[in-house]
């Protein structure tokens, strides 16, 4: 429907492009090493073989022994792992679990779990740059606590934290460390004999290699309980015939870290000039990624005045892919947890986004971002509204000056009914059914959840139409929000906007 000028990817924080090396091997895997590795002849074998060697170059990677290596399905699984092994009944005696704030939701959400089941968590404050506050750190720690829970490196703001530090002060009460590397790794070296912490966790995906891998360090000696039962795989601690294509994706991806590294300098380089053309374009731009410690890679902007749901669906339509905050929770618009920890207001974090480069980020690439940013924040394009949940009312809803297009597919039509009086017409027939869109009333666009909708109002509007909206989270954020109106009108009046239902 709609040509998109370039493609430039900035959001390397929430996963990376799959390196052709990385698609060769597993290709490759994938047609020879069928066997299974716990299986004992030739062909099974060598898959064995091959998982062996991928756990050697991932352990080598991080500077861990080959045995300290789990392979899991992901780095979620491996934090859930490691902190449900500290549940009170698996008996390590020590019920306290202290965590910094800025934790991925894979954290966050299980020391929720715990903390329902016995568990003492506790959160260590941070600084405004997101640095862990040691003094508070060393106060808190005490002879009850059983672990720290530190990531190495955040993903939204990017802030490195002194995880060696973390340590000394664990040690001193004998408690363990877990640190989460996954942003870490490939961007600063890794190495968790040096870090000396008890627990690490990785994931390929953020390193140019396949989704749905991860992998555990676990320092030979410290106490881990299996998460998935049922299987001798890695050490009867992980059941399940091992994904080998996967994991062999992964070590191959560990074996380009040097070269990811030694272009780290560069990739900063680019992150800097970005930042810089932007803070100057509106005053008031203000730059979250600021700690001297941060990841070269990212950078974490807040555009006062700025709703970052429209500016991300702004950045879309001209063919950018940015985020507002950690991917994990772009589908609710609750403000990011690491952006309040560090003292952001809830309407700050909403007008804060991530950008996130990568070694493939060209300099084209951050000129273009920069040009469609200014185009957004000094008005030189005018934006399309964001209608949310909440307004649409009964009173907006039958306001008369409204035409609703909805550009659902029929199998979500059949999951979800959709807003009153809308006329509904198919994604790509948009194009074809201009004449039927007045031009005269405010167009409002809703799709399913939100991610078609911002797209196709950017469209209307390129085409001259002055007055366009989406719908934010699409009718499911509707039916959510409005359940009494949904159940009362959902689908009223809905007709086809190809049946010349429009004005034209
Ligand atoms: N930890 C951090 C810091 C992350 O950024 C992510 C991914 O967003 C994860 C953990 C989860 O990794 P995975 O996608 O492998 O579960």
């Amino acid at each position: 429907m709609i040509r998109l000028r370039r493609r430039v990817y900035l959001d390397n924080n929430a996963t990376t492009s799959v390196a052709s090396n990385v698609r060769k091997k597993i290709g490759a895997v994938l047609k020879n090493l069928y066997g299974n590795p716990s299986s004992a002849y030739r062909i099974a074998q060598d898959a064995a073989a091959v998982l062996e060697e991928s756990r050697l170059s991932v352990a080598q990677a991080v500077r861990a022994a080959p045995e300290e290596i789990i392979f899991t399905g992901s780095a979620s699984e491996a934090n859930n792992q490691v902190l449900k092994s500290f549940l009170p009944d698996v008996g390590h005696g020590r019920t306290k679990i202290i965590s910094s704030p800025l934790e991925h939701s894979s954290v966050m959400a299980t020391l929720e779990y715990l903390g329902h089941h016995g568990v003492d968590v506790v959160f260590c404050p941070v600084d405004s740059d997101g640095r862990l506050n040691m003094e508070a750190l060393e106060a808190l720690a005490d002879g009850q606590t059983a672990l720290i829970c530190c990531m190495l490196a955040n993903n939204e703001i990017g802030v490195i934290q002194d995880v060696a530090k973390v340590v000394e002060i664990a040690r001193r009460q004998g408690a363990l460390v877990m640190t989460d590397c996954v942003q870490a790794l490939g961007k600063i070296p890794v190495d968790v004999h040096s870090l000396g912490v008890d627990y690490a966790t990785f994931s390929a995906h953020k390193i140019h290699g396949p989704k749905g891998v991860g992998a555990l360090y676990v320092k030979q000696g410290s106490p881990l309980q299996p998460l998935i039962h049922g299987g001798q795989q890695e050490g009867k601690l992980r059941a399940g015939t091992e994904g080998l294509h996967n994991i062999a994706g992964f070590a191959e991806a560990c074996r380009s870290i040097p070269d990811m590294l030694a272009k780290a300098g560069a990739v900063a380089e680019l992150r800097d000039r970005f930042v810089r053309e932007v803070a100057v374009l509106l005053p008031g731009i203000h730059v979250n990624s600021r700690a001297v410690q941060c990841l070269s890679n990212t950078a974490s902007i807040t555009f006062p005045g700025f709703e970052n749901a429209e500016l991300l669906a702004f950045l879309d339509y001209h063919g950018i892919g940015a985020s507002a905050g950690s991917a994990c929770n772009t589908q609710d618009n609750s403000p990011s947890h690491v952006l309040t920890a560090i003292g952001l207001r809830p309407e700050e974090a909403r007008q804060t986004l991530r950008f996130s480069l990568s070694t493939y980020t060209s300099p084209a690439d951050i000129r273009y971002a920069v040009s469609v940013l200014g185009d957004y924040l000094l008005r030189r394009n005018l934006p399309v509204t964001m209608v949310s949940p909440a307004q649409l009312d009964e009173n907006m809803l039958f306001s008369g000056n409204l035409f609703v297009i909805d550009i659902r597919s029929g199998y979500d039509r059949r999951l979800l009914k959709g807003l009153p009086n809308s006329h509904q017409t198919a994604k790509a027939a948009l194009k074809d059914s201009l004449r039927l869109i007045p031009g005269d009333k405010n167009v409002l666009v809703a799709c399913q959840t939100g991610m078609d909708a911002p797209m196709a109002a950017y469209f209307l509007r390129s085409k001259g139409y002055r007055d366009v909206g989406f719908v934010m989270g699409g009718v499911l954020a509707w039916k959510l929000f409005q359940p009494e109106l949904y159940r009362k009108f959902g689908d009223l009046n809905a007709t086809r906007l190809e049946q010349g239902t429009g004005t034209p």
